[in-house]
């Protein structure tokens, strides 16, 4: 069987039967729709964070849209952000009408790079949106003393960073708010659409609510501005609750997946994740380095092995992006990853012996 970076099927057959029981919850409920399961599922979660409110919402790129605007992001705005990411990222600071500006990225980590943050900040700077990519965190003290000094709101792009955690801090509690992706490759994954913006702020989160509900705080009244209809699915909260309670497995299970790829390839030339100072990674994507990228993952296709690259374009490359003006060679760093970085397979449920054999062809091809 061809093998995979990701692959749901060995978890839902585990837990088939809890899975089941949620949809059958929901459906025997009563309500399909904003019920007791998303009701829930904000508690539990905003717990799991030590936050006093979380919105369920439909996706993670609008968790990000929504928490934008919620605190008030929008035209005119600059938000400095990372090249280096899922385009969704700024796919977001761009559909709310605001400016995405890059910081490079670090060599070793691939995580923004904070030193660079304090001179792309101009007098239109609104936001700071630091992406935990891979599933460690940004540096964040530097960035919330720029916060600070330039008067700046953080919202944490947490959408590979579920249960990540920094100098003890979980991700997505160091932010003004927070926005998380459930998409099913996630850490906390559902089984489809969904995403969640955290916040301790009573004020951020009352607009949240708003912007979810086509900007109704009422039923049938628009109160201040128009919103979206971008609500998380009843079903899905029921899913992701019951999965909430699984979370720090699956982080485990993801740790032993990456102990096992350290041990069995730390002696090629293969560069492997590094792990920042102070950071607890969760492993949401392995990703690895090489100059030889293209030619070892056309040689894995021979062993039926397809790996995945996150992310083979820079965003600020990307035709979509040409109107912000970047050119080739203004992030250097982030370019020259872009071409060497790959992705090994990756899911708590990753069968031992499916991961032997990856480790065994990409040791025969190095
Ligand atoms: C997945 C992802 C998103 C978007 O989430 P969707 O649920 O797919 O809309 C945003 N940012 C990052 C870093 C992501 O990995």
């Amino acid at each position: 069987m061809a093998t995979r970076v990701w692959d749901y099927l060995p978890e839902y057959d585990v837990e088939r039967d809890d899975l089941i029981d949620a949809v059958e919850t929901v459906f025997q409920s009563g309500q399909l729709v904003l019920g007791e399961s998303v009701r829930a599922f904000e508690a539990e979660f905003a717990a799991y964070h030590g936050a006093r409110h979380c919105t369920g919402v439909d996706n993670g790129t609008n968790a990000l849209k929504l928490g934008l605007q919620a605190l008030g992001v929008g035209g005119g705005d600059e938000v400095i952000t990372v090249s280096n990411t899922a385009a969704p990222t700024v796919v977001a600071i761009d559909g709310v009408g605001a400016t995405p500006v890059f910081a490079d990225v670090h060599r070793d980590t691939y995580l923004m790079d904070v030193e660079q943050v304090e001179a792309a900040i101009t007098p239109r700077t609104r936001c700071l949106l630091p992406v935990h990519l891979y599933g460690q965190c940004v540096d964040m003290a530097p960035l919330e003393r720029l916060a600070e000094k330039y008067d700046l709101v953080i919202l944490e792009d947490c959408a590979q960073a579920h249960g990540a955690r920094h100098h003890g801090r979980v991700a997505g509690s160091m932010g003004r708010a927070a926005a998380f992706s459930f998409y099913p490759t996630k850490v906390l994954g559902a089984y489809g659409d969904g995403g969640a913006t955290i916040t301790s702020d009573d004020v951020v989160d009352a607009n949240l609510r708003r912007l979810r509900y086509y900007g109704m705080e009422q039923t049938y009244y628009v109160v201040r501005t128009p919103g979206h209809n971008s609500r998380l699915d009843e079903v899905q909260a029921e899913i992701l609750r019951r999965k909430l309670t699984r979370l720090d497995a699956y982080i485990a299970g993801r740790r032993a997946v990456a102990e096992r790829y350290e041990r069995a390839l730390g002696d090629t030339e293969l560069v492997l994740p590094a792990t920042a100072e102070g950071n607890e990674h969760v492993y949401y994507v392995y990703v690895v380095r090489h100059p030889r990228r293209d030619e070892i993952i056309e040689a894995l296709r021979a062993y039926d092995i397809h790996l995945n690259i996150s992310y083979p374009w820079p965003v600020h490359t990307m035709t979509g992006f040409a109107h912000l003006g970047y050119r080739p060679g203004s992030l250097p760093v982030t370019e020259e990853l872009a071409g060497q970085i790959f992705s090994l397979p990756m899911y708590p449920s990753l069968p031992v012996e499916v991961q032997e054999k990856v480790i065994a062809a990409l040791r025969e091809v190095l």
